[in-house]
């Protein structure tokens, strides 16, 4: 029986050309990667200390405009120690949305905080500001003592918009936003990379921000994550209390505080030095197949999302947003059945069991999305 999706399959298969299975983003080593990494092993250095960390760091600081960043093992570890810094403790709240990966939400909880849900846009499905604006004239009051939640007396600390897919979110007005209250902003920027706003790279709007290098990210290290700020302070704090607050010392061991082992080996940064000098062509090869995507799909019922405007996309993963939840999974049946990887797009956070009793507004956009947005190949085409 011919499938309903074939079209669809058979425009992807074209793209990719190949009759094999086709993975929804996969890793492309392309460069200096062996190279990078067997100079590794040559000298030994393959662990905590070594020259790819630092020249990484700086890497991505430049990358980026930001002024400092902190490479961490992963990005979670990046955000768990983003939140932290920006001031994010016990019993806190946190404002995120609700339509994320689960990793958000994980390094809110990390922290002791609770998230609080508002809504997303349908055009960026990113973070609100209306939805952000509406929550916190209802609820917030600003005290000598910061942000306070009028209704549970709590301190609302920090704000973490999530630039969904490489797409970014309105982040100029909810930078606005946070300023008028008092709160500190901590971009999610972890599928961002390569991702700008209006001409200034995604992480660079508020606080601090945390990028991920995860196997399936637009660069990978294998693991890997990045705070990056352009306070100077923060940044020594983050390097600090990663690398278990160790104090510095010919050879003894003092830590002053409690610190964390979210060192980044060196292994791994060799990767993203190596990573860090494709990424140009990566972001080229992705943006020319969502092109192809965008001119395939429009005029049919299925609806590209697009960069949105005043934005330049990383295109990390392609999406398309199906016209109700019937079809969403009749096309996620239908790719996968024929070896083209699709994905849905992750249940609401206030759907999973943890995080059901948490504070949200009215999340209808997010929930119209979650029905029917699916993510497509997306890998770069280079070899
Ligand atoms: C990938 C990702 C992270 C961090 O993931 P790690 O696997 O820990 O590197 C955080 N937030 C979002 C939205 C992500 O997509």
């Amino acid at each position: 029986m011919i499938k309903k999706h074939q079209p669809v399959i058979d425009f992807i298969r074209s793209a990719y050309q190949t009759t094999a299975f086709i993975p929804l983003h996969e890793p492309k080593f392309v460069g200096n990667e062996k190279a990078y990494v067997i100079d590794c092993i040559d000298s030994t250095f393959v662990s905590s200390v070594g020259q790819y960390v630092d020249r990484f760091e700086q890497e991505m600081a430049k990358y980026t405009g930001a002024k400092y960043a902190v490479a961490t093992v992963n990005g979670t570890a990046a955000l768990h120690i983003a939140l932290k810094l920006a001031g994010v403790g016990p019993d806190d709240e946190v404002i995120t949305q609700s339509l994320s990966f689960v990793a958000t939400c994980n390094a809110i909880s990390y922290c002791g905080a609770k998230p609080v849900f508002v809504d997303v846009d349908r055009d960026t499905l990113g973070l609100s500001p209306v939805s952000l604006e509406a929550f916190l004239s209802a609820n917030a009051t600003r005290t000598t003592g910061g942000c306070v939640n009028k209704n549970t007396g709590r301190k609302i600390s920090a704000i973490v918009p999530m630039h969904t897919f490489g797409h970014p979110c309105r982040i100029d007005a909810i930078a606005d936003i946070c300023e008028e209250f008092g709160i500190a902003l901590v971009e999610d920027a972890a599928e961002s990379l390569g991702s700008y706003y209006q001409g200034r790279h995604t992480g660079t709007f508020g606080k601090l921000a945390a990028f991920s290098f995860n196997g399936n990210k637009t660069i990978t290290t294998g693991g890997g994550g990045m705070i990056v700020t352009d306070d100077e302070a923060l940044a020594k704090r983050a390097k600090h209390i990663t690398t278990t607050a160790k104090v510095p010392h010919p050879y003894e061991f003092i830590h002053d505080e409690i610190g964390y082992n979210y060192r980044l080996p060196n292994i791994n940064a060799a990767l993203g030095c190596a990573q860090l000098e494709v990424l140009p062509r990566l972001l080229e090869s992705k943006r020319a197949i969502s092109a192809e995507y965008a001119k395939f799909f429009a005029g049919t019922r299925f609806n590209f999302v697009q960069e949105p405007i005043n934005s330049h996309s990383n295109y990390w993963l392609n999406a398309l947003v199906l016209e109700d939840k019937q079809e969403r999974d009749a096309f996620l049946k239908d790719l996968n059945e024929a070896g083209v990887m699709s994905r849905p797009i992750w249940r609401l956070m206030n759907e999973l069991p943890m995080f059901s009793g948490c504070q949200s507004t009215d999340l209808s956009n997010a929930k119209w999305l979650e029905e029917r947005v699916v993510n497509i190949p997306s890998s770069a085409r280079i070899q």
